[in-house]
């Protein structure tokens, strides 16, 4: 357990014992490959030596020393032991190459890489792959039910203690990506969860500058069978990428509370003027959502994502290109504000509808722009 008082501590020090040098901010290392020891005598296979895990140093596909601080900080703040991955996806992949589910279940809707990864595995292996709310008997022991909660581009929650009820009574595991919802915001292994995922190109990295994913679990099984898989799949996050993810993570606690209480307040002001914005249809968020289990799993509000349906297809086009603070681009979680109109690069998503991620500007700001965008 931690020695420290709580994560935004351990976000600025939970890599203090792995400092290798009297500077502040841990130095850039880029190296490839590593020295074995120089003692003859002293020369063991890697493996043996821990170099899997990222304790010793190898090869840097193997593990790289930011990368091993960057888990170190995670595990820490998450909760539970956590591996890094190159992005996203690549943790998503992982997940599912460990456990090796027969049949999953995945939510409507999803992030679309996720499912573009199941499709890629029933393509080649046949895998069955459901809907979250299909019938639990489908589920055997060992397989998977995988839950975005808060739902990419939604923003809404789903109940994670009702999925892994279902799972567990089935013997299935249960993941959760929860990249709209970083800690402190959410802590899906409260509510039953087996595995936890980030997108850590997110929020962790908050700058719109790295590519990172995450998994956490219990499970030491898991964990062993994961890190020997990342040694094969060659899917460790870079060192540079890994670097500025720890960089990034000394900030994430007042990075993600300025934002979510920016979403919250840019939510209030949309659906309380909604008749002074023509070009407003409706608004999707968490904050909108009456059940109970929200605020229970998303206790300090969020996420801080929001999704705009237009009043028209041609509206949901032209609206990004009358904003000034919110740059109209993919992705979310940065510091800086951006919109996207989602069918660009989501194949699913509904031609009206605009996925806004807000950003740690003055909300003001960020309001006045959206008023005068939804009014033209
Ligand atoms: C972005 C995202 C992913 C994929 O992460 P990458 O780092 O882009 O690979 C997965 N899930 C959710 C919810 C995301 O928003």
């Amino acid at each position: 357990m931690s020695e420290f008082p709580n994560y935004s501590t351990i976000a600025i020090h939970g890599d203090s014992e792995f400092h290798d040098s009297q500077d502040v901010a841990p130095p850039i290392r880029l190296s490839s490959t590593y020295r074995y020891n120089s003692n003859p005598d002293d020369l063991v296979a890697p493996g043996a030596a821990g170099a899997i895990e990222g304790s010793e140093l190898w090869y840097s596909r193997i593990s790289n020393p930011s990368a091993y601080k960057a888990e170190k900080i995670l595990s820490e703040i998450i909760g539970k032991p956590s591996i890094l991955y190159a992005n996203g996806l690549a943790a998503f992949h992982a997940a599912v190459t460990a456990v090796n589910p027969k049949t999953v279940f995945i939510g409507t809707p999803s992030y679309h890489g996720c499912h573009g990864i199941l499709q890629l595995l029933k393509r080649n292996y046949g895998i069955k792959v459901y809907d979250l709310d299909d019938d639990p008997s489908l589920l055997q022991k060992g397989d998977l039910i995988h839950v975005e909660s808060p739902a990419n581009p939604i923003s809404t929650c789903r109940d994670i203690a009702k999925y892994a009820k279902i799972a567990h009574e089935r013997g299935a595991y249960l993941m959760v990506d929860a990249t709209f919802a970083p800690p402190p915001l959410s802590d899906p292994f409260k509510f039953g969860a087996d595995i936890v995922m980030h997108s850590g190109t997110k929020y962790f990295g908050g700058h719109s500058d790295l590519l990172a994913g995450v998994l956490a679990t219990e499970s030491a099984d898991l964990r062993k069978t994961l890190y020997a898989d990342r040694l094969v799949l060659g899917s460790i996050c870079s060192s540079f990428d890994a670097w500025l993810l720890v960089r990034s993570l000394r900030t994430l606690n007042i990075r993600v509370k300025t934002q979510v209480a920016n979403a919250e307040r840019i939510v209030k002001y949309l659906t309380e003027h909604k008749n002074e914005l023509p070009l407003l249809k409706e608004v999707s968020h968490a904050s909108l959502q009456k059940e109970q289990f929200v605020r229970e799993q998303l206790p300090l509000g969020g996420p801080p994502v929001l999704q705009i349906t237009a009043v028209s297809k041609d509206a949901a086009r032209r609206i990004p290109s009358k904003l000034k603070y919110f740059f109209h681009a993919t992705s979310l979680g940065g510091v800086e504000s951006l919109i996207e109109w989602r069918c660009l690069s989501d194949p699913h998503a509904p031609p009206d509808t605009l996925r806004v991620s807000v950003g740690a500007e003055n909300v003001e700001d960020l309001i006045e722009d959206l008023r005068k965008a939804l009014q033209q």
